[in-house]
């Protein structure tokens, strides 16, 4: 049976409930179909059923029952009265050859029981983790000390990332320790004169929202490195989103202010113009001038951050066992499993049995963010660890347990969690579900994230989505600009349940296939009105729109030879699945639509005329009326395809 709620399964305390919301809409959308069915509401359909339905009706239960997963047959039998033998029957007349122990599914149980005036409460069956949470939040609480504030550098590159973390890490070290330092926990703690800040060297976006998307929300203050001299650039923008969307705060670090062409006031002005209105200027946004070159405003920076934890009031209790987050890990041939790991709460000891992810062991070895090895590490302490039997992934959480017997459990869950989720391969999020969680009153926006051919047609398309709000539906633009789609789209597109729209361009390979595995959907248009149309459509109706391109395969251009009254032949590689005589081309120059709609007037595999030209080939090809190609574009070979109405 199909899922939803399976992709968060059991990653959090906040998830349970999460489930169960999810949970709800799945029974409601199954009443509403259930309903639909019998024309004319539940209600009415089961005030229709007689009681010769129900025998023995002094035994079964009407109204709510409760019951918990899995169902069988027996189970079900049990919780409501009716008899094992009607259930089979029924189940039988569906087609179904069922035994007393056979599982069944929450919409064929309730399939059963809605002729005898029955409705399900299903329960979910606790896995060892939630158990083992339970365990944890159940404990008596010793006492809470404020914690560092969890900091990830975001911003444009060349504007100081990393020079910033440089130079804080040489601020933040005593005297004559500077040689010990590793760069290689993947996060680094300042302590200095009671200040204290975790700093996360974040690769980038992607993986701020990767992270995200697992259900890791590490960070607690995003710093914006903005050059002066550069002022506010698109992957400034793209950073606030991601912090944006995660609802982190925002403390900007305009930094390089020693260099002679910085421009202050101008960089104000773009942060105000994006929304971050600067406290220098009456508003909410901390912006603090810095200069990684000549240490200006570092600690000022560091005070700033300190005073932000304080509001966030940001606690941990040292005196309980460990948990927190994944940072990294990998094999090492010396000391098996290293994992990175940022401590949140608790204090880490050698010899606890730690469970991260699908991994768990006796804990070997700590060694801090100094490259030190220590006997424990408190709350928000980044480390490395040895000692886990297997790979943890980044963004899986960690706990400590009490005995190797509930690590084991709980790591078994997760391997048949993984199982079941890979089984299952439903999309993260699609329009489709989007609207029905909209349609069920789950959500109330609709998230989506542009990416067009020029900075006209943006701001076209966001008006124009923008007047299609209404007061009980709106469009939420997480990101919109310029150019092909990114990995880096998809990754916030990931995190955030939003949907992909592409004009005029196209998703660059990478970007494809991270939104295949990840579910995410993209659409593609090249008519405004096409897409406010769908999103409208989509918005007033729910409904799917019904004629949709299916991209079969593409070829980059090799070469172009000039025949005279022939006109251009491209001699191509086939990149990705088949080139097809007969079906349409669109022609793309670093991922932006060039032409489209095109047919082939010929395909050739060295001298014959072939139908089909498969990925690895070469081939040559001559596009019908269209000479304007040249060595590098990529074809993209796609069919119409009618898709049934699925709402
Ligand atoms: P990142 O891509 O954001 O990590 O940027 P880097 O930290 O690699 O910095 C890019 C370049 O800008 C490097 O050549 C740095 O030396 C230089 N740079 C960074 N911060 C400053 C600064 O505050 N002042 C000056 N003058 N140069 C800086
Ligand atoms: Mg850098």
């Amino acid at each position: 049976p199909r899922r939803r709620g399976g992709r968060t399964a059991g990653a959090g305390t906040g998830t349970g409930d999460k489930n169960r919301a999810w949970r709800n809409q799945d029974l409601e959308e199954r009443s509403q179909r259930l309903a639909a069915a019998t024309g004319g509401g539940l209600r009415r359909h089961r005030a229709n059923v007689s009681k010769k339905h129900m025998p023995n009706s002094s035994t079964i239960k009407d109204g709510q029952v409760d019951i918990s997963e899995p169902i069988t047959v027996k189970t079900l039998s049990a919780a409501t009265g009716i008899k094992a033998n009607e259930i089979i029957k029924k189940l039988f007349s569906t087609g179904v050859m069922a035994t007393i122990n056979q599982g069944l599914d929450i919409e064929t149980a309730e399939m059963i029981v809605v002729d005898y005036d029955i409705e399900l409460n299903v329960k979910l069956a606790k896995t060892a983790e939630q158990e083992l949470i339970e365990t944890l939040d159940a404990r008596e609480k010793g006492t809470f000390v404020r914690r560092a504030p969890v900091v990830a550098f975001l911003g444009h590159v060349d504007h100081g990332k990393t020079s910033l973390l440089d130079k804080i890490r040489n601020a933040g070290v005593a005297d004559g320790e500077a040689g010990g330092i590793t760069q290689g926990v993947g996060a680094y703690r300042y302590d200095k004169d009671n200040q204290h800040v975790v700093f996360l060297d974040t690769p980038g976006h992607e993986a701020f929202s990767a992270m995200r998307a697992r259900g890791a929300n590490m960070t607690d203050v995003v710093v914006l490195v903005v050059a002066a001299d550069d002022g506010v650039m698109p992957q400034t923008i793209e950073a606030i989103n991601h912090a944006r969307a995660a609802e982190v705060p925002i403390v900007v670090a305009l930094n390089k202010v020693d260099v002679p062409n910085a421009n202050v006031q101008r960089t104000l002005a773009q942060l105000a113009e994006r929304g971050l209105n600067p406290q220098q200027w009456g508003g909410e946004t901390e912006v603090i001038e810095t200069s990684a070159t000549t240490g200006h405003g570092i600690d000022t920076l560091i005070e700033t951050l300190n005073l932000e934890a304080e509001l966030l009031e940001l606690q941990a209790e040292p005196e309980a066992p460990a948990s927190g987050y994944v940072i990294e890990s990998e094999m090492d041939p010396g000391r098996g499993v290293v994992a990175k790991l940022l401590v949140r709460n608790g204090t880490m000891k050698l010899g606890d049995i730690l469970l991260a992810g699908k991994g768990y062991g006796r804990v070997r070895q700590i060694i801090d963010w100094n490259g030190k090895s220590v006997d424990q590490a408190g709350p928000a302490t980044p480390i490395e660890v040895a000692g886990l039997g297997e790979i943890p992934e980044a963004g899986d959480k960690f706990f400590v347990v009490e005995t190797l017997d509930k690590a084991r459990q709980v790591a078994k869950d997760r391997h048949e969690q993984t199982r079941t989720k890979s089984l299952a391969a439903t999309p993260a999020q699609s329009l489709e579900e989007v609207l029905s969680r909209i349609e069920a009153g789950q959500a109330t926006e609709l998230p989506l994230i542009i990416k067009a051919d020029v900075q006209g047609s943006i701001e076209a398309i966001v008006g124009s989505l923008n007047k299609l709000s209404t007061a009980e539906v709106r469009v939420n633009i997480l990101q919109s600009g310029v150019g092909g789609i990114s990995t880096g789209d998809i990754a916030l597109a990931e995190a955030s349940g939003a949907i992909v729209i592409g004009f005029n361009v196209v998703a660059g390979a990478a970007a494809r296939s991270s939104a295949e595995t990840k579910g995410v959907d993209i659409r593609l248009y090249r008519v405004i009105y096409d897409l406010t149309g769908d999103v409208r459509r989509a918005l007033e109706e729910g409904l799917e729109p019904e004629i949709r391109e299916e991209v079969i395969g593409r070829a980059t251009i090799r070469q172009v030879f000039k025949v005279s009254r022939v006109g251009s032949i491209a001699g191509c590689m086939v990149n990705d699945g088949i080139v097809s005589r007969n079906a349409m081309v669109r022609i793309t120059r670093d991922d932006v639509v060039i032409e489209d709609g095109r047919t082939l007037d010929s395909l050739k595999r060295f001298k014959d005329d072939a139908r089909e030209v498969r990925a690895g080939m070469e081939c040559g090809l001559k596009l019908a009326g269209y000479n304007d190609i040249k060595e590098g574009d990529i074809l993209e070979f796609y069919k119409r395809v009618e898709v049934a109405r699925t709402l």
